[in-house]
């Protein structure tokens, strides 16, 4: 385009006539004007009718000027303007449209909302920043690694645009580790869970028990926090005065101790479809059955179990526990006519029964003879409580105890079935209602994906 500033013109004319004047006056036809394709001249001619060989024409260089200008989707307008000396030629003008720009975005800029449920893609017009290319998608997510008791996992969030100007957004996050186990972290062989939180461990460090001992005000459960850990102390009734803790510190009576609470490890005995029946993996706690009486449903194991128990391990997250019906038939003991079976009870927390311990489904050997299946270790916790635990045995059995299933003997009225160090079911002596030195080994069903 020719746009040269009007007065730098020079009007190039070129009047031209071809024969001698005088011979008639002229009678000229109408003007033409010609513009040459880029509009950067015009041409003026006119033609006498008397003689076509008489012609007057100027040619000029044009003016440009824009009239309107382009914007992203509106036309423009420009002018060339022809002005000519001669005059009898009129001044042209010549309207060009100018073709609508088109958007010029920026580069997209990509929103996710605090949860990370949407994104939003935005550009912008750098012609006009009321130009604006929108779009808010939902995500997909999906876990990469899954967060553990010990360890931070990964998941990653994912927004598709339908808007080819838009490309695929990924958001990484950390899932946190549960150290509480708040939530319930199946292993990666699927054979144990980690859920819930329960003094098991013995504190030796002294510097540590002297910081915790400062600590006045307990938290959850009677439970002490220190650096997001939490502890709990207990004044040690060793049910033997050889006792020693897992790492060989003599248990001494009346000693206060203090213990780290740890997630509580659960063996997988079923899984159906994210139904799970878990049992202790160790044994926790130690707690007599009842003061007299082997009926489950009315026995004072049942009550700790459901209110201490649970309201402890569970204090800091619950929500995948579910109330099972727990079958207390005479079925589900060492005989069919058994009076003391009871109705069914209804239990976020029990004890696996006499024939639970024999079901090979649940991979425990299926007589009633010593097996390792059966065999469960006592904690430090249970220990300095007074649990019995196993300390003259070859070094396998060392440390084990003995606990309870929720089965009633049918021989006899305060006499239940319990496991042994060796994993032998039994009913000889102690396995009356009311010995205090059998350990409490928890089952609960829970679900989860
Ligand atoms: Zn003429
Ligand atoms: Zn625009």
């Amino acid at each position: 385009m020719n746009k040269k500033p009007f007065l730098m013109i020079s009007a190039l004319m070129a009047i031209t006539l071809l024969s001698g004047c005088g011979q008639h006056n002229h009678d000229w036809g109408e003007t033409t004007y010609t513009w040459a394709n880029d509009y950067s001249t015009c041409t003026a001619e006119r033609v006498c009718k008397g003689d076509n060989n008489h012609k007057e024409t100027e040619t000029v260089s044009t003016t440009y000027q824009e009239i309107t200008a382009p914007t992203c989707v509106n036309d423009g307008k420009g002018r060339y303007s022809a002005g000519f000396t001669s005059e009898a030629f009129v001044d042209q003008t010549k309207d060009v449209v100018l073709n609508h720009l088109g958007h010029s975005y920026g580069a997209p800029t990509y929103t996710w909302s605090n949860d990370n449920k949407t994104c939003t893609a935005k550009r912008i017009c750098t012609r006009d920043a009321s130009h604006i290319e929108e779009e808010t998608v939902n995500s997909t997510y999906q876990v990469v690694t899954p967060a553990t008791v010990e360890a931070d996992g990964s998941a990653t969030y994912t927004a598709t645009f339908t808007n080819d100007a838009f490309v695929l957004q990924t958001k990484n996050i950390t899932l946190p580790k549960d150290v509480y186990a708040t939530k319930p972290h199946l292993s990666a062989d699927g054979k144990t869970v980690q859920y819930g939180l329960y003094p098991q461990k013995n504190v030796n460090d002294s510097s540590l028990v002297s910081e915790l001992n400062k600590i006045t005000e307990p938290k959850t459960n009677g439970w002490y926090l220190y650096n997001d850990e939490y502890y709990a102390k207990t004044v040690a009734k060793p049910n033997n005065d050889s006792y020693e803790f897992d790492d060989g510190t003599p248990i001494e009576k009346d000693e206060t101790y203090w213990f780290k609470c740890e997630p509580i490890v659960w063996n997988v005995l079923s899984n159906n479809e994210g139904e799970y029946y878990l049992v202790s993996s160790t044994l926790l706690d130690v707690h007599q059955y009842d003061d007299d009486k082997n009926s489950y449903d009315e026995s004072s194991i049942r009550s700790w179990l459901n209110d201490d128990f649970f309201n402890s391990a569970f204090a800091l997250g619950n929500d995948n526990i579910f109330e099972t019906t727990v079958d207390n038939s005479a079925a589900t003991t060492d005989s069919e006519d058994n009076t003391y079976a009871c109705d069914d009870t209804l239990d976020y927390v029990f004890m696996p029964s006499y024939k639970d311990y024999q079901n090979t489904d649940y991979g425990f050997a299926p007589t009633t003879i010593d097996s390792d299946s059966r065999c469960c270790r006592t904690t430090d916790w249970a220990r300095a409580r007074g649990a019995f635990s196993e300390n003259e045995a070859t070094p396998n059995y060392n440390g084990n105890g003995y606990y309870w299933t929720r089965s009633p003997y049918s021989g006899q009225s305060d006499v239940t079935w319990c496991v042994g160090h060796y994993g032998t079911l039994y009913t000889h002596e102690g396995s009356e209602v009311d010995c205090k030195e059998n350990s409490v080994r928890p089952a609960i069903n829970i679900f989860f994906e």
